[in-house]
């Protein structure tokens, strides 16, 4: 499998702050009962646009974490490409929110966990993004797997 453009670490700190943030919008669709997956973007230091999954609330399988924070960024900046921008995602994006990104032409991915039966780059679509745009991923991933790890099990107590 070929990845493209994955990055040394670049600046730990900040990238743990914004998955911080990211980790809080995954806590929303907790409280929902929505599987959580949270995202922000961020341009410049500065959050610029939030989401997290609302599938359920929406009915809609388009509404992933990434669709949420894409939209509010683009309506942020007033146009739809989010050049100097970075995605933060708990969970590896599937292959539509990889998609999408690169209609966005974003600059940075960073993802915390994987997603082993859905996660784009499992699917052999690493080249989906966009060739400009740089990936990270294992930021956080304890925490950010961890909370998806317990939603599925008390789902299947219940
Ligand atoms: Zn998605």
């Amino acid at each position: 499998m070929k990845y493209i453009n994955f990055e040394e670490a670049s600046d730990a700190v900040s990238d743990e702050i914004y998955m911080k943030e990211a980790l809080k919008e995954a806590h929303k669709a907790l409280e929902q009962g929505e599987v959580p997956i949270g995202a922000v973007i961020v341009s410049n230091g500065r959050v610029i646009g939030r989401g997290h999954n609302l599938t359920e609330r929406l009915n809609d399988v388009t509404a992933h974490a990434e669709m949420q924070a894409f939209t509010a960024a683009a309506n942020y900046v007033g146009g739809k490409y989010l050049h100097n921008c970075t995605l933060y995602v708990t969970i590896e994006p599937c292959v539509m929110c990889a998609g999408a990104a690169y209609w966005t032409q974003i600059t940075r991915i960073v993802f915390g966990a994987r997603d082993e039966k859905r996660g784009f780059s499992n699917l052999g679509y690493s080249n989906v993004l966009h060739p400009k745009t740089t990936l990270m991923r294992g930021v956080l991933e304890v925490e950010c797997a961890g909370l998806i790890t317990s939603f599925f099990r008390n789902k299947r107590i219940k």
